[in-house]
């Protein structure tokens, strides 16, 4: 009888190795766990982060909604918003559930030190701390060849102010020690997602996208910054509709040479969560400082779904820099000072993100 009760004890401390004395865990000072956000009392962190730290497999199944996280022949399935994991194909309670907020999962620090340890046996993994460091930034001119972009009246094309801004902008950065590149550096048609392509093939820390905009109405003018959402406002849908346009364009071309978008829009879209509140915060640096001293219309900081944005694995925004269909705004765009103005705050406001970001390691301290 007592082996018995042993032998129930043995299995269930077996089954339950990740349930015990949770107030004594402690959270590594390293990078990964620097990153960790709280729900419900509880620490989480993200659980791409967490499978990218400790170098893991992990695949992303959302019909069946199975997180498996994989290592050699070792193996964990995780659900989103269950406390049941599978561990080697064995259940497992959790102390706390997998968080799912936004498109992305959570793994609770204590699970996430269970199982890098005690299932994958990775002790005391690289625990080199992360430097938040902004180096490389890709700006994008909007549209180009074909694809002017707004018109206006007298014809000046969004293609041609946004490319001009956007050369002044690159070279103010790279004064200040940034490797900078433009996804076109002339009058070219390039399809959306090879922009964002491009900059993650360049490993850049930062994508803007630099647009004109336009409107029915002639009175309408302003300034406004977006950064990719799945939430969105009418005006931010017509946006999007309206330079998502150049996808028709796009269409044209993948037919002439065969390629298409990339293959896996589902892993994308967890990707770029994961980049949302840096995204939001770059958004409003530039908004802030730049319409103000514009003396322009401040319009908002906006979300919306831009295809453009979509497929950077990196924080991301578009701006609109002003109303090429008012007649105000369209007669300062054409005059190279105030481009040339422009260019100047938006360079000074990437650039105080960037001292803001990597003071407070991307603020995670
Ligand atoms: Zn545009």
């Amino acid at each position: 009888m007592k082996k018995h009760i042993v032998l129930v004890l043995i299995i269930l401390f077996t089954l339950s190795g990740c349930t015990f004395h949770s107030e004594i865990v402690r959270v590594p000072d390293v990078g990964l766990y620097n990153q960790s956000v709280m729900f419900n009392g509880v620490r989480y962190v993200s659980v791409l982060r967490f499978c990218d730290y400790y170098n893991l497999d992990w695949d992303w199944d959302l019909v069946s909604q199975r997180i498996e996280v994989k290592k050699g022949t070792s193996s964990v399935v995780l659900r989103p918003d269950s406390d049941l994991a599978l561990v080697n194909n064995k259940p497992v309670k959790l102390d706390n559930p997998i968080e799912y907020k936004d498109g992305a999962a959570y793994i609770p620090v204590k699970t996430a030190i269970f199982v890098s340890e005690d299932i994958f046996g990775l002790k005391r993994p690289i625990p080199v701390r992360k430097y938040y460091r902004i180096k490389t930034i890709v700006i994008d001119p909007g549209h180009g060849g074909k694809d002017p972009g707004a018109i206006s009246r007298y014809g000046t094309k969004e293609k041609d102010i946004v490319l001009d801004i956007s050369k002044r902008l690159k070279r103010n950065l790279e004064k200040q020690g940034l490797t900078v590149y433009l996804t076109r550096d002339r009058d070219k048609f390039i399809p959306l997602y090879r922009r964002t392509a491009f900059a993650n093939s360049k490993n850049a820390d930062l994508f803007v996208s630099v647009h004109a905009n336009a409107s029915r109405y002639s009175q309408a003018r302003g300034f406004e910054v977006y950064y990719l959402s799945e939430a969105t406002d009418d005006n931010a849908r017509a946006l999007a509709a309206a330079e998502n346009a150049s996808l028709k364009f796009e269409e044209e071309i993948a037919s002439q040479d065969g390629t298409s978008s990339p293959a896996n829009p589902t892993a994308w879209d967890l990707l770029l969560s994961e980049h949302r509140r840096e995204s939001r915060e770059l958004a409003y640096y530039i908004y802030n400082m730049t319409a103000d001293s514009l003396g322009m219309r401040k319009r908002g900081v906006k979300s919306a779904r831009f295809v453009v944005l979509k497929g950077a694995i990196m924080p991301a925004v578009l701006i609109e820099v002003g109303f090429l269909t008012n007649r105000r705004e369209e007669s300062k765009l054409r005059r190279t000072s105030f481009r040339d103005k422009i260019a100047g705050l938006l360079s000074r406001s990437i650039l105080a993100y960037k001292r803001e970001y990597e003071r407070t390691d991307a603020w995670s301290r």
